[in-house]
């Protein structure tokens, strides 16, 4: 049992506190959890636990069955999110939550050069920490044993220069204090997982640490050696699986991928996969990676290197520069197959903001009154769209909900919201084709950004209802549709349209009615206290929707994670003459210049009948002096000629 004291706890009501559960039987420890002050307990006492809680100075009492209490998710229930690297001017890397974070670079810190070349390649692939070894705990005392501090060095220069924060592993207590000013994350190697004294003395900082699992370690055994860290001092810990000794001697180590389902759910730390010591196996460590995040993992760790022919240490298992490259965009393709998105290092933004190849005004930049600026989304608490939105920009992003598609535009427009995020496309159901008529209506408003999320429906309904008690179901038309096969085996339900999902569902919390469930996301439910009668009703599993990040066009800053990506897709509308050939002469232009089209849509233009616009999606080609010119000759062609942005395609 745990008890967690109240922030504002007087130092004489935490000692009445241990004195209550002494006079109990108990043995109580003063913790730290985080920012919490926690009293932990053992021994055989008993105690009224609603008493105890009503103590002055207890802010709640947890009791866990498991002797890794800290780490337990029996004592909190939500996830951990630890943030690596933050500082008075960066906000740091985050890891756990509904971000991929990956962590690469080469096994050891070989030289000045190796490290800095590699920091600004895996950085250009999407990595957002930096690893590599100064101090090798080699199983061999012939083995590179790593540069020690100068390594040390090179990495903080490399990780400088990149703007990647650095993790790496401290070998002793003594080293630890010495290297605790340049380390962003510590890393406790397999090898000194159960290394009790360096765990107490790392734990003690305060500091982000990678605890590695012991190659013969128990999933409880690994716990525990968390709960050092944690009973230390560090509330910011995560957990690498990097494969355990079994029979099987094919590969270096055995991927234990079932542990990770298995940790997530015995604790809220964050648990991430470094399958290049698990398979040690150049081509297998791919396979492995993405076995791994499908299984639920929060990041994964990687050894990459220029060139592992000439790598002083674990070569054989390091990536090349393209494997790296290849396997971040199947990650970033998988992640939200498991309700995730890779978080990706932001680009610098293109200097001068304009055309592709500096021409002004060409591209549509994107931009808005920048940080700190509220993101506007339609619908309540709960909506899909927030859920996009906080991919996008964070879980902590400031939100602006609004009532209709249009009051989005409006807010950006006037300044109430630096961005918006509007629906326009699901996989299922087609185009939401209100979004894309505003954009010609509000011709101020540029894309920005892009980003896919898979919709899970679920039926959600008042904590007593049972599925025979329902007789109403809310939702918005598309949710309908898209759960058309579940809802068609139910033909005496009655379905009431709401504007979206999340109002549907606040709706069925307000009235408290048992007859009345909607359709709508997990969250809608959760956050409503709400119960899941059936989650997964979509028809199609494979059930996606295509957001897009407004803001308006004139100057300001570039969304972190979207306008700063390299832009590599574009959208355009336009219309074109009522003569044969007219719509293919356009095209050929992108045809001759091989540009690639990834939508084509037309639009009936309002006020003229029988007359069509035309959307269109299309990726930019490395050279943007191509792109330029294709725009510059289709302005010619075409009639009503509009550019809507250029922003970084989600894959
Ligand atoms: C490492 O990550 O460099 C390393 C030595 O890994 P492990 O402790 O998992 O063997
Ligand atoms: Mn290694």
């Amino acid at each position: 049992m745990i008890v967690v004291l109240s922030r504002n706890a007087t130092s004489k009501e935490k000692e009445l506190v241990k004195q209550y559960l002494a006079g109990r039987g108990f043995t109580v420890r003063d913790q730290r959890f985080g920012d919490d002050d926690i009293l932990g307990t053992s021994g055989r006492g008993t105690v009224d636990i609603q008493e105890l809680t009503i103590l002055p100075g207890v802010e709640r009492v947890a009791a866990t069955s498991k002797p890794y209490e800290l780490a337990s998710r029996e004592t909190r229930s939500e996830d951990t999110m630890v943030t690596v690297g933050a500082s008075s001017s960066s906000p740091g890397v985050t890891i756990g939550g509904s971000r991929i974070t990956v962590i690469a670079g080469p096994c050891a810190v070989e030289g000045r050069s190796q490290i800095m070349e590699t920091a600004a390649m895996v950085r250009e692939s999407g990595a957002v920490l930096l690893r590599g070894g100064a101090y090798k705990p080699q199983t061999s005392p012939y083995a590179f044993q790593g540069l020690g501090f100068k390594g040390l060095e090179y990495m903080k220069e490399a990780g400088e220069a990149c703007g990647m924060p650095i993790v790496t592993e401290v070998v002793s207590p003594e080293l630890a204090v010495r290297m605790k000013d340049l380390v962003d994350m510590f890393q406790i190697g397999a090898r000194n997982m159960q290394n009790f004294e360096l765990l107490k003395k790392v734990g003690s900082f305060g500091m982000p640490v990678l605890l590695k699992r012991g190659p013969s370690a128990t999933i409880e055994e690994w716990l525990l050696s968390a709960e050092y860290l944690l009973a230390s001092g560090s509330g910011n810990v995560v957990l690498c699986e990097r494969g355990i000794r079994t029979f099987e001697t094919y590969t270096r180590n055995t991927l234990d991928i079932s542990a990770i389902p298995v940790v997530k759910g015995l604790s809220h730390l964050p648990v991430i996969v470094d399958p290049s010591h698990a398979v040690g196996i150049r081509d297998k460590v791919s396979p492995a990676a993405l076995a791994a995040i499908a299984a639920g993992a929060d990041g994964l760790t990687l050894e990459v290197h220029p060139r592992p022919d000439e790598a002083l240490s674990d070569g054989p298992q390091s990536l090349f520069p393209e494997q790296f490259e290849r396997l971040m965009r199947d990650v970033e393709a998988l992640a939200p197959v498991v309700g995730k998105e890779l978080l990706r290092t932001p680009r610098p933004a293109p200097a001068g903001g304009a055309g592709l190849s500096g021409q002004k005004g060409v591209t549509g930049q994107a931009s808005g009154s920048g940080e700190g600026g509220k993101i506007a989304f339609s619908g309540e608490s709960g909506a899909y769209a927030e859920q996009a939105l906080m991919r996008a920009f964070g879980e902590e992003a400031p939100r602006l909900p609004v009532p209709f598609f249009r009051s989005i535009f409006d807010a950006v427009l006037d300044g109430s919201a630096a961005y918006g995020v509007v629906p326009v496309e699901n996989s299922l159901t087609g185009t939401v084709h209100e979004n894309y008529d505003l954009f010609l209506r509000y011709p101020d408003i540029a894309i920005a950004g892009e980003l896919k999320l898979r919709i899970v429906h679920c039926l959600i309904a008042n904590p007593k209802a049972e599925m025979g008690d329902i007789k109403i179901v809310r939702s918005h038309p598309q949710g309908f549709a898209q759960c058309k096969d579940f809802l068609d085996k139910h033909p005496e339900w009655r379905l009431e349209a709401c504007n979206d999902t999340a109002t549907a569902a606040a709706s069925i919390a307000r009235e408290g009615a048992l007859d009345a469930a909607a359709i709508g996301s997990e969250a809608a439910a959760s956050l409503r206290a709400l119960k899941v009668l059936k989650a997964g009703i979509e028809t199609n599993p494979l059930n996606y929707t295509r957001f897009l990040v407004v803001s308006r066009r004139q100057g300001g800053a570039i969304p972190p994670g979207l306008g700063s990506e390299k832009a590599n897709k574009a959208s355009l509308v336009f219309s074109v003459s009522d003569e044969p050939g007219s719509l293919f002469a356009c095209l050929k232009i992108l045809s001759d210049r091989g540009l690639n089209l990834s939508k084509l849509e037309s639009r009936p233009i309002q006020g003229k009948p029988w007359e069509y616009l035309f959307y269109v999606d299309l990726s930019i080609p490395e050279d943007p002096g191509v792109f330029d010119a294709a725009l510059a000759e289709l302005k010619t062609k075409a009639r009503d000629f509009h550019f809507l942005g250029t922003y970084r395609a989600s894959l």
